[in-house]
C-alpha cells in the first residue's frame, strides 16, 4: 500500500511526497521465540531520510508552505536531536528552502556530518539544564526564527502536524500491515509525536491495544503518565539519543498511552551489541532502548503466545557507530535463546 500525501504547490509545481512512509513491518522469529509471543519490527530506517522523522518533517513543512507561513526560499528552523533536522534539511533542499538546525552538543558525529552534507546550517547548543533556557536548542531556535526574515520554526514539540503525521500515516500502516491483529506497541518517546499519533489511531480501531512508551531514566514522561504531575527537572546524564525529555511537550498525548517504562543507556548499548551478534544488523540507539525495555520488563509485560507486539525502530545504527558499536563488547550474559 502507498500513501499519497496531499499535494503542495511549490513555485508552480505540484509536489507529492510518495516516497515517505510505507516502511516494512517484519516478524522477528528469534525475538518471537525468546519472548514466546508474536514480535514484529516496524523499520523506519526505510524512509528516504532514514528515520521516522521524515513523516513529521513533511507534515509540518507542508502545512507551513500550504498556509503561507513561509515564503519561497525561506528558512525552516528546528530544534532537533538530529533526525528531524536531517529530514527537514533534505526536504528543504528539494523544495528550494534553507534549513537552520539547532542540535544538542551531545548529538552523534554521524548525524552532524549528515546534516552538513544536506546543506543545513547547524548550531550546537547546550540542553544540560533544560530545553527552554538560554543556550538550549528550543530557546535558540525560537529566538532565531523570531529575529530572521522569512524564517519559520516548525517547532516539533508543539506542532500538531507532528502527531498528525503519525495519526494519518504510521498508525494506518501498522493497522493494515498487522492485518488488524496488533495487540501491543512499544515506542520510544521523544517529542511524543509518534506514540501519540500511532496510539490515537490504533486505540480508535481497538481500545484494548496497549500503547507502551520507553524513555531513559530521569526523563519525565513516566511520572507524568502515572501521577498527572510533571516531575522536578533532573539532568538526563545518560540520555539515549532521540528519547526522554525534561518537560512535557504539547505533542505528547497521555490519553492514549497506557504505560511508560524506563531503561538506561548502558542496558541499551549492551543489547544493541547482542542484537548485532544475532542478526548482523546495526540498530539505532532508541531502537536498542526498546529491546532493552522488552528484556527488562518481560515478566511485567506478561505477553501471551497469541499477542502481537510491534517494536518501533525509528532509525538505523549507522548514525551511532561511535556511541554504540565502537566500544567494548557486551558485558552481560547472553539474552537471546538462539545465540
Ligand atoms: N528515536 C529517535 C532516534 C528519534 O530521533 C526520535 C525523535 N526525536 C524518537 C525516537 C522519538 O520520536 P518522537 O519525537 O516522535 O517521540
Amino acid at each position: 500500500m502507498r500513501f499519497y500525501y496531499r499535494t503542495i504547490n511549490v513555485r508552480g509545481r505540484d509536489l507529492i511526497n510518495t516516497a515517505i512512509g510505507n516502511t516494512p513491518l517484519r516478524k522477528c522469529n528469534f525475538l518471537s521465540a525468546s519472548y514466546n509471543s508474536q514480535i514484529y519490527i516496524k523499520d523506519e530506517s526505510h524512509n528516504p531520510g532514514k528515520s521516522s522523522k521524515d513523516r513529521a518533517a513533511w507534515f509540518m513543512m507542508e502545512d507551513a508552505i500550504r498556509n503561507e507561513k513561509i515564503k519561497p526560499g525561506g528558512t525552516f528552523v528546528e530544534a532537533s536531536s538530529g533526525n528531524t533536522g536531517i529530514s527537514i534539511a533534505i526536504l528543504a533542499r528539494k523544495m528550494g528552502y534553507r534549513a537552520k538546525i539547532f542540535v544538542s552538543k551531545t548529538c552523534s558525529q554521524e548525524k552532524l556530518r549528515i546534516l552538513e552534507s544536506y546543506g543545513a546550517e547547524v548550531e550546537l547548543c547546550d540542553n544540560s539544564r533544560g530545553m527552554h533556557i538560554f543556550n538550549s536548542t528550543q530557546y535558540l531556535a525560537q529566538a532565531y526564527a523570531a529575529n530572521t526574515e522569512n524564517a519559520y520554526f516548525t517547532n516539533q514539540y508543539y506542532n500538531s502536524a507532528n502527531i498528525k503525521a503519525h495519526y494519518k500515516t504510521t498508525g494506518p500502516e501498522l493497522w493494515q500491515q498487522s492485518e488488524q491483529a496488533v495487540t501491543h506497541m512499544l515506542i520510544g518517546v521523544g517529542t511524543g509525536g509518534s506514540i501519540s499519533g500511532i496510539g490515537r489511531f490504533l486505540k480508535e480501531q481497538n481500545r484494548q491495544i496497549k500503547i507502551w512508551g520507553v524513555e531513559p531514566v530521569r526523563s519525565v514522561y513516566q511520572g507524568f503518565v502515572e501521577t498527572g504531575m510533571v516531575p522536578e527537572f533532573q539532568e538526563l546524564h545518560d540520555a539515549i539519543e532521540g528519547i526522554g525529555r525534561t518537560f512535557i511537550p504539547g505533542a505528547f498525548d497521555p490519553q492514549v498511552v497506557d504505560r511508560i517504562f524506563q531503561v538506561d543507556a548502558e542496558e541499551s548499548k549492551d543489547i544493541a551489541k547482542q542484537y548485532y551478534a544475532q542478526t548482523n544488523q546495526l540498530i539505532g540507539y532508541s531502537s536498542a532502548a526498546v529491546l532493552a525495555c522488552l528484556e527488562k520488563y518481560k515478566e511485567e509485560m506478561n505477553l501471551k503466545e497469541e499477542d502481537q507486539l510491534i517494536l518501533f525502530f525509528p532509525d538505523h545504527g549507522d548514525r551511532y557507530i561511535q556511541k554504540l558499536y565502537k566500544e567494548k563488547k557486551s558485558q552481560s550474559s547472553k539474552i537471546y535463546n538462539s545465540l
